[in-house]
């Protein structure tokens, strides 16, 4: 027995039905991306938390800090915007136009967007051709 998407409730008629009515229908496909849409601004506010942190601990373009400080104050290090990675190998993590890289594993530095950074061109959008 089939029933609707939306209510629950069984259907009745057509075998290919997924609601009873164009109400459900509608219901279903707002409730869908209300969903889609709390997720997108829930990563924005996480992204935006970040950053105001970083600018916040950050005044001269250069800073240097315990990562335990920057738990406190609540940056989620799993949110960033795009990353930097040296010749070296030494990762950047921005939040925009602040970026964390790790100094030693209890330390991170923060530091501005340079404009030489722009040429990173980051190893997945390589293509073999
Ligand atoms: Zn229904």
């Amino acid at each position: 027995m089939e029933t609707c998407l939306q209510c629950g409730k069984t259907l009745k008629g057509r075998q290919d039905k997924k609601f009873c009515d164009s109400y459900c229908r509608a219901a279903y496909h707002n409730n869908k991306r209300r969903s889609a849409e709390n997720k997108l601004a829930e990563v924005n506010r996480a992204l935006r938390r970040n950053w105001r942190i970083l600018t916040t601990l950050n005044p001269q373009g250069k800073s240097t800090l315990r990562k335990t400080y920057l738990f406190e104050q609540g940056y989620n290090f799993n949110f960033f915007t795009n990353i930097y990675r040296t010749k070296k190998g030494k990762i950047y993590y921005f939040c925009y136009d602040m970026g964390i890289t790790e100094v030693d594993s209890n330390h991170i530095c923060i530091v501005n967007w340079q404009s030489y950074m722009e040429g990173f061109r980051h190893p997945l959008g390589k293509t073999a051709s």
